[in-house]
């Protein structure tokens, strides 16, 4: 292919043929925050670059060589954004929102980060982001990632574990990093060269680490939740018997550490076995110095962040819900005087049979390549309207997936019929 017609590296098409668990996923999703009474929020997919730097932290992956950095034509520098919270507290605060108010919001969109593509890594992705500002916790903590186990049982998704872990305060964290970086020094040896190079930035992401030559070293490093100041270790703890009340089961680890800089205390990760490498759904956690680090006033807040592509992936894997948008009826249109009165019946039955999915085979064709479209797109029912059967006042029902007879119906008893049909055609209910 020309250069001109090539996907750019790690960016992905969506076609039709996979749309079906990307709306299933959005249209579940949607339900469940309208039921938390979190509100939807549409931002723009560029903010300045001194935004992200900020709030992300210098010494991040994303910041350091992730992202989309460009100069528009008035010189201002520009980031296509890399995740959803900075663009989401920039909003607060631009439109005067936060004074002591509480939001909860929940956005979905594109993601850029330029980082290698593989399966379940893209440099535009995808996330659905969900944030509660103003909250101190910890049980909006708790209430949120209720909410996140009730999508994945909503979705019929099973295959995920959730962690959890305390990154405590700015300063408790202060003191226990000197801790690290003692006891990382003394193995200097032995650590990788990104390890290496993360010692003076960011040495909390070492743990993270996931070269498996770094196990055994990263496995004896002083833990972090034996370093917690009491008002988090308290938090936490109330958290944790919050989920045990709820009854969502949890594993502590205290090596889950995030890779953006703006976390405190909480946070969390549903993880998976069923993707491989990339194992982690949907990751979130506590961030009550960011707003007041960008220059609101100080407001304790706490989100998460799913990847829709992982997710789906999930979806398929438990196969519960169709790819594919397939019509329950498709209608043969055969003759050149019957095209117009088809389309007529058709937006007559879609009138009717709101809930039904009809594909008129527009475009025309001979009778046998318009059948072998009506198979193809899945229908159970074909609909047949020829010059024949318009004279007659008719339409023709056949059957596209058993074997029994054509019938003909009035077109005036046509919808309740066609209802008849497929409620017998589709015992499971209608195609979703
Ligand atoms: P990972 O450890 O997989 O790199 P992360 O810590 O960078 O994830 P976040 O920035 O917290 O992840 O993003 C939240 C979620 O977005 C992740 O749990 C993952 O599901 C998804 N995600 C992150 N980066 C990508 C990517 N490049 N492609 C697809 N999904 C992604
Ligand atoms: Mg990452």
């Amino acid at each position: 292919l020309a250069d001109h017609i090539q996907p750019v590296r790690g960016m992905n098409d969506v076609l039709p043929t996979q749309i079906g668990l990307w709306q299933h996923l959005e249209t579940t999703a949607r339900q469940v925050f309208a039921a938390y009474g979190y509100e939807e929020i549409r931002l723009p997919l560029v903010e300045h670059t001194d935004l992200f730097k900020r709030a992300i932290g210098e010494f991040t992956d994303v910041v350091e060589k992730e992202m989309y950095t460009f100069t528009d034509q008035g010189g201002d520098s520009l980031t296509l954004r890399p995740e959803a919270t900075a663009g989401i507290v920039r909003s607060m605060i631009s439109n005067g929102l936060l004074r002591g108010a509480r939001h909860k919001l929940w956005l979905t969109g594109p993601m850029f980060r330029h980082e290698r593509p593989q399966k379940g890594r893209y440099r535009q992705f995808h996330q659905i982001d969900v944030e509660a500002i103003g909250f101190a916790g910890p049980d909006v903590d708790a209430e949120l990632i209720a909410l996140t186990a009730r999508l994945w049982r909503t979705l019929g998704i099973s295959r995920v574990k959730l962690q959890l872990n305390s990154l405590g305060t700015p300063e408790s964290r202060r003191a226990y990093r000197e801790l690290l970086v003692s006891y990382f020094r003394s193995h200097e040896d032995r650590l990788d060269a990104d390890s290496r190079r993360r010692l003076d930035g960011n040495p909390l992401r070492i743990l993270d680490s996931k070269n498996p030559e770094m196990k055994a070293i990263v496995a004896g490093a002083p833990l972090l939740t034996e370093h917690l100041d009491p008002e988090s270790r308290d938090h936490f703890n109330v958290l944790c018997a919050t989920l045990d009340g709820i009854g969502i089961p949890y594993e502590i680890n205290p090596r889950l550490v995030r890779g953006l800089d703006y976390y405190s205390r909480t946070v969390f990760e549903w993880i998976t076995d069923a993707l491989g490498s990339q194992d982690a759904v949907c990751s979130g956690g506590r961030y009550d110095g960011l707003i007041s680090q960008l220059g609101g006033e100080a407001t304790p807040a706490v989100g998460f962040a799913m990847g829709i592509e992982r997710v789906v992936e999930l979806l398929s894997q438990a196969q519960v819900a169709p790819q594919t948008l397939k019509p329950d009826v498709y209608i043969v249109v055969s003759g050149s005087t019957a095209a117009s009165g088809a389309l007529m019946i058709a937006e007559h039955l879609r009138d009717t049979l709101t809930h039904r999915r009809f594909d008129v085979g527009v475009g025309g064709g001979n009778f046998k390549a318009q059948f072998r479209r009506a198979d193809r797109s899945g229908a159970v029912l074909a609909l047949i309207f020829g010059d024949d059967e318009l004279a007659r006042g008719v339409v023709s029902l056949k059957p596209l997936r058993q074997d029994s007879g054509q019938t003909e119906c009035a077109v005036t008893e046509l919808a309740t019929r066609v209802e008849s049909l497929l409620v017998e055609l589709q015992p499971n209910g209608a195609a979703v």
